[in-house]
């Protein structure tokens, strides 16, 4: 089957190479038989509905941030309908904070966000840096764990009503208090987390892959052939090592 990706801004959110995320999830499509078609949707192109599978988005610092938010405000309604109708979609931290209702950077403009997650972000003086190891369960009864590097000064509230993506074992997370990390809205994903995030979390992007597979041919997500993985859990064992000897939030 064809997965069509759509992704946003390519050019100006690619920190910490969040790019490498698309080139995960190609790769383990491509293992199952699958072709992942992505289309690059830069400032001023539409946002076609129904077109994709799955959107994504990366991290950028404020300046990146702010050249491409009024273009993606102006996308809000377009990823928000997507969203509802099942597609699957992955921001991940500049990308997460703008699909909140807003971001308030460092020289106190306000960059108006997307509102398809419950939260809101205002940067602090101090940023959060180092690696995290996250405990999350998208599945009822199936407990895994995240691990990924963050670097924000941005600290993010989630609503009482929105769903963290994670409890924090170690790390910061959304705003280094709460204990929360990410967020989480049916099919669509956002977190904090760099590195880039799938290739040493290769079971979240099967998550993601299957996600878009069932929003594409309907029913429910297909599960995928496993695959041997072994250079991927040594990835996440030295990441998630790393973040236990940081000694947990600071
Ligand atoms: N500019 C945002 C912050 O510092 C996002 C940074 C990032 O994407 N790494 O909070």
């Amino acid at each position: 089957m064809t997965i069509r990706v759509g992704h946003l801004y390519p050019d100006y959110l690619n920190i910490y190479a969040d790019r490498g995320n698309i080139a995960v999830l190609t790769r383990r499509a491509e293992l199952r038989g699958h072709q992942l078609v992505v289309q690059p949707i830069g400032i001023g192109v539409e946002l076609v509905p129904g077109a994709h599978d799955l959107l994504y988005i990366g991290g950028g610092q404020d300046r990146e941030q702010a050249l491409i938010a009024p273009d993606l405000a102006d996308k809000s309604e377009a990823i928000r309908h997507a969203v509802a109708e099942g597609a699957a979609l992955l921001a991940v931290c500049g990308g997460y904070q703008l699909l909140g209702r807003g971001y308030r950077g460092r020289d106190g403009s306000f960059m108006p966000g997307v509102g398809l997650f419950g939260h809101e972000t205002v940067a602090g003086t101090k940023r959060m840096i180092g690696d995290v190891l996250l405990e999350c369960e998208l599945e009822p009864g199936a407990a895994r764990q995240l691990a990924g590097f963050e670097n924000h000064a941005g600290r993010t509230v989630l609503d009482r009503d929105a769903e963290p993506l994670g409890r924090v074992l170690h790390g910061f997370g959304n705003d280094g208090t709460s204990g929360f990390e990410g967020c989480r809205l049916e099919r669509a994903i956002g977190t904090y987390l760099h590195g880039p995030l799938l290739p040493r979390n290769p079971w979240l992007a099967d998550w993601l892959l299957a996600q878009a597979l069932a929003h594409g041919r309907g029913g429910e997500p297909p599960i995928l052939e496993p695959l041997p993985d072994e250079l991927e859990v040594e990835a996440f064992r030295v990441a998630a090592g790393r973040a236990r000897e940081r000694g947990g939030r600071r």
